[in-house]
């Protein structure tokens, strides 16, 4: 019987999971384990509001009652360095070790370091905490000379801010168009305008081979075509790596992520792992994904089990990226797609991109359309149907459709 869950990770997935434990009714000892020392924040403001300092303090989680409230020990400054499955416990950089009967890992990620840039270098900055947001914002000063190595979404956030600020920026990305794993090219194009439009300087299909430095600073970011652009920041957003290595020491199967089955447990069944740093089994393959709905989803799907009404995971992914005027939110797992219609005008940046396979809908994408995306998450959470024809209608009412459908599934 399970009486003792630790959850270690207080980021987004271990807040959910810490919480929804006791939602669940689950009324056993909760604690949960984090190293950063502030009360358990949102990330996805620090390259937004909080960046751009239209929010002056990090968005907690829970409220600063809340843990107590639920009876939930909260130990957040704690660097958690073994597990010992034996022993079934945690072991602390300082301080007693922490026994469980549970344990939920929810180890996030980090930023994936740029390989030949010496990482005390000043000037050259990662974006993960909100230490790192703090750090960022104290250099966006107008006229500072920024340049982001990695067009994704995190990337294209901070440019956009740091350009509202008034600062000169240029973003390298080696891939030939934006966000280019996880985007069709009707949203890269309109959002490549978005940017330019905005004064940002888009090099396209172009390395980084050297960050130039002087008197142990950057100044320089020199790409394979010869272009030298002088740099008084330099953020890096090439991609974030899985906290995979208290997995792995402690002999749990990890590959890029800890490797979990469809109901999120890992190789040892008192162990599971969610959120960014896990990768779970479905669809005949392994998926991880790193996004808010993810971690809380993936929280929920185990909390549920503990408490004895397991079910193996299966939500639809969504995700979001405000990125200066253009706001992008996704629903689905981006890939699956023979056709893909444009509903709406991309100029306007207020379209949406539907996706399927078979005729069968797989995805959506929608920029400055909300209600199509929540028209789409509607249709694909109720595995509900949509034909192309219908989604390239713009007199389709894609609300009343997508309510009278699902309610349709669920009779
Ligand atoms: C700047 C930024 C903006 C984002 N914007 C969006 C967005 O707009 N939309 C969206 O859907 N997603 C966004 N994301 C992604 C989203 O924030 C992540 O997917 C989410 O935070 C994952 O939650 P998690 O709990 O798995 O990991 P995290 O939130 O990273 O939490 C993991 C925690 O575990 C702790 N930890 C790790 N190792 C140890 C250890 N050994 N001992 C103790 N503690 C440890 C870490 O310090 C961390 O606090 C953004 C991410 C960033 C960084």
């Amino acid at each position: 019987m399970t009486s003792r869950v630790v959850v270690l990770g207080a980021g987004h997935a271990g807040v959910e999971a810490a919480a929804s434990l006791r939602k669940a009714g689950f009324d056993g000892a909760v604690t949960l384990v984090g190293e950063e020392d502030a009360l358990p924040y949102q990330r996805p403001p620090l390259s937004k509001d909080y960046l751009a300092g239209t929010q002056d303090s990090p968005l907690p989680l829970r409220g600063e009652g809340f843990y107590a409230g639920q009876d939930v020990e909260l130990r957040t400054g704690e660097r958690v360095t073994a597990i010992d499955r034996t022993a079934r416990r945690l072991i602390l950089r300082d301080g007693p070790p922490i026994g469980y009967d549970h344990l939920i890992l929810a180890l996030g990620a980090r930023p994936r370091p740029l390989p030949f840039v010496d990482p005390g270098l000043d000037g050259v900055r990662y974006l993960r905490t909100v230490h790192d947001s703090d750090e960022l914002r104290g250099r966006l000063a107008p006229g500072a000379q920024v340049v982001v190595i990695g067009g994704g979404f995190l990337g294209l956030e901070f440019a956009s801010v740091a350009a509202a600020r008034g600062a000169a920026v240029t973003v390298v990305e080696v891939a030939p168009a934006l966000m280019g794993r996880s985007v069709s090219a009707p949203v890269a194009d309109a959002f490549a305008r978005l940017h330019r439009d905005a004064g940002i300087e888009l090099l396209l299909g172009e390395s980084v081979t050297r960050v130039r430095s002087a008197g142990g600073r950057a100044v320089a970011v020199e790409t394979a075509s010869g272009r030298d652009i002088p740099a008084d920041l330099v953020m890096v957003s090439i991609g974030a790596a899985p906290n995979t290595e208290l997995a792995r020491a402690a002999g749990l199967a990890v590959g890029d992520g800890i490797l979990v089955d469809a109901w999120l447990r890992t190789s040892d069944p008192a162990i599971s792992a969610i959120g960014d740093c896990a990768r779970w089994r479905v669809d005949g393959g392994t998926r991880r994904l790193e996004s808010v709905q993810n971690a809380t989803d993936q929280a929920r799907c185990v909390t549920a089990r503990i408490a004895g009404a397991g079910r193996s995971y299966a939500a639809v992914p969504w995700f979001w990226s405000d990125q200066g005027v253009g706001k992008l939110r996704m629903v689905g797992v981006p890939g699956a797609s023979d056709t893909a219609v444009v509903r709406g005008r991309p100029e306007s940046l207020c379209f949406s991109v539907f996706h399927f396979e078979e005729d069968r809908l797989t995805w959506v994408e929608s920029v400055g359309a909300p209600g199509d995306h929540r028209a789409a998450r509607r249709l694909l959470e109720a595995g509900a149907g949509l034909s192309p024809a219908e989604a390239a209608d713009l007199e389709t009412d894609l609300k009343a459709l997508a309510r009278s459908r699902t309610e349709a599934v669920h009779r």
